[in-house]
């Protein structure tokens, strides 16, 4: 799908001439589908970098017993197949390797509506453990955080985390969602064999 950019009105002969394209009805440019390097449009992408998920995206569904109150709730985790990203280099990368999104600090609006609306426990909360806003999955039933499960405490990536995340999303269910755009998100990225599992059930 293609990608939003951010286009000044004085920048618009340039960014035609590079091949971004107008769409009338959301009045914004954008960067064909067909245009896998989008570094010439480096000027009008987020300045801090980050990723752009291609299609298809992912959300792997799962559950768990909730640590606190034992009963069982719901989980969620955004993931990607194809994805260009800023995050490793300082140039815009294409990987076609599937990878979760963890750390999230923002997430483009669409998909946010979307989390809000379907999966409204996946949300942005404040850790008290962390100082800071960040988006993860809450207990239905007493909204506690359910910690390293999906998205929080890097720090347990190789040990009880990664374990953690095997079960959640091994032979789990992994939903498509529909949008007309790629999406941007901010966060870091997990990629890694392990997860061929449940990209395959996907399929
Ligand atoms: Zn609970």
């Amino acid at each position: 799908m293609p990608i939003k950019i951010d286009v000044p009105f004085s920048h618009k002969d340039e960014a035609k001439k590079l091949g971004a394209v107008w769409v009338p009805d959301v009045k914004t440019w954008v960067i064909p589908d067909h245009i896998k390097d989008i570094n010439p449009f480096k000027v009008w992408l987020p300045p801090n970098g980050g990723t752009f998920v291609k299609y298809p995206y992912l959300i792997a569904q799962s559950e768990r017993e909730c640590w606190k109150c034992h009963k069982t709730t719901p989980l969620i985790g955004l993931g990607a197949k194809v994805y260009i990203t800023s995050v490793f280099d300082s140039i815009w990368t294409i990987y076609d390797y599937p990878a979760f999104f963890v750390d999230i600090k923002s997430v483009d609006i669409a998909v946010v509506s979307i989390l809000s609306e379907r999966f409204p426990f996946f949300r942005e909360t404040y850790s008290k453990t962390l100082k800071k806003n960040v988006w993860v999955n809450n207990c239905i039933h007493c909204h506690t955080i359910q910690g390293d499960d999906y998205n929080i405490d890097r720090s347990y990536v190789f040990g009880g985390y990664q374990n953690e995340k095997r079960t959640l999303f091994r032979g789990k269910q992994m939903e498509q969602i529909q949008l007309r755009f790629d999406y941007y998100i901010d966060s870091a990225i997990y990629e890694g064999e392990y997860y061929w599992d449940g990209f395959q059930e996907a399929e």
